[in-house]
């Protein structure tokens, strides 16, 4: 009984009969006994239903309801169809052919009513599951669109960011070549770790890539392992370190009793990695980022904060999308894809994000995983 049929018919009698035989295989909707028909009629034309009856009393007085009615279900047909004890009236008169879509004539077989009722709601349902269809081809379509602009955002943001290290790996290249001879030793030093510095940018871009589009591929793993926490954290430190071509202050402070823990070696180096870069990014040359291990309940925490630009309240929820960068961070490089990676990779472990930040004063990220 997946079927509504609204019966406006004013005729108490023909609509008690006719509720009758419906009601074993439909749900019925009338309005009630002596209530005011006008009113209630209109009320239930804004239910929903598959096919509604109506008499010549309904048409005259709610036709310009069932007018539009019928006018906000297309293009999916709903039927309306028109009872009526009169044998000589065709659909075809002018003022019925817009509101109706079939006539009865009364007195009636219940197994031609009951035909007629089949053949209509084979047309409704066949109309519905065509605009199903529709639907499911347009929310493709723009699922289709919204990946095109992704991947051509993706494009233009990517090769933009691999333009800023490849030219400066040049600009090295040719110093080397011109002036290679004539450099000091301590020169050469600072331009072979500018060159270091600039290769490492790519690499880490390009693994940013790669676990991007793994993560389309579903390709994306899992896979944990004993891991010694201290040493590994204070190991990626170093790499962060390396990374900036000025002096970086991380405080690292381990205050968990257990050394090593079952983790994704993987997964947790790139979210830790990318937290720890944007902390230093978007913090003043001479501030301090502070970087905290520690264990509550059956849980591992890790906690970074800055004392840095901060990330305006508006921003916070967008944050993890791919590509989105806050308001106030255009002064800093940067792909926006850090934080969609992370995210991913925090839903792989099982773990928990969180973030708050003010304005102006500084960001913290707290991380956990089950332990
Ligand atoms: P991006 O490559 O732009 O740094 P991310 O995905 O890592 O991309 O970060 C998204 C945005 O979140 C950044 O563009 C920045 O606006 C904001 N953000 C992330 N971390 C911080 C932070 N520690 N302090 C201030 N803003 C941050």
């Amino acid at each position: 009984m997946n079927h509504t049929i609204l019966l406006l018919i004013e005729h108490e009698e023909n609509r008690n009969l006719l509720s009758q035989w419906l009601a074993g295989q439909y749900r019925v909707l009338l309005p009630e006994a002596k209530c005011d028909f006008a009113n209630r009629g209109e009320q239930l034309l804004t239910q929903p239903f598959d096919l509604c009856f109506v008499d010549f009393s309904s048409i005259q007085q709610l036709r310009q309801q069932i007018l539009a009615r019928r006018k906000k279900a297309v293009p999916v047909f709903l039927p309306f169809v028109f009872l009526t004890n009169l044998q000589n009236i065709g659909i075809s008169t002018d003022h019925l052919e817009s509101v109706i879509d079939d006539v009865i004539h009364i007195p009636v077989a219940k197994i031609e009513l009951q035909t007629k009722l089949r053949v209509l709601m084979r047309s409704r349902s066949d109309s519905l599951q065509l605009q199903q269809a529709k639907e499911e081809v347009d929310r493709a379509l723009s699922q289709e669109k919204e990946l095109n602009r992704l991947k051509s955002h993706f494009v233009s943001v990517v090769s933009h960011e691999f333009r800023n290290p490849l030219n400066s790996i040049s600009g090295m290249a040719q110093i080397l070549k011109t002036y290679g001879d004539k450099l000091t030793p301590e020169k050469k030093v600072e331009v072979f770790e500018q060159l270091q510095r600039n290769v490492t940018k790519m690499t880490d871009l390009l693994e940013d890539v790669l676990v991007v589009s793994r993560k389309d591929l579903d390709k994306f793993e899992f896979k944990t392992a004993p891991l010694e926490l201290p040493a590994f954290c204070q190991s990626l430190i170093r790499e962060i370190q390396t990374v900036f071509d000025r002096e970086i202050q991380i405080n690292f402070v381990y205050r968990a009793e257990r050394r090593q823990f079952d983790l994704d070696r993987h997964l947790i180096e790139r979210i830790l990695s990318n937290l720890l870069t944007n902390a230093c990014k978007y913090s003043p040359p001479d501030s301090v980022v502070e970087f905290q291990v520690y264990c509550q309940a059956s849980e591992v925490v890790f906690v970074i904060g800055d004392r840095g630009i901060g990330i305006p309240a508006e921003d916070l929820d967008n944050l993890f999308e791919p590509f989105y960068r806050a308001s106030n961070s255009h002064q800093v490089r940067g792909t926006g894809l850090g934080l969609s990676i992370v995210k991913q990779c925090v839903d792989l472990h099982q773990g928990k994000i969180n973030v708050e930040s003010k304005l102006g004063e500084g960001t913290t990220f707290t991380i956990s995983f089950p332990c």
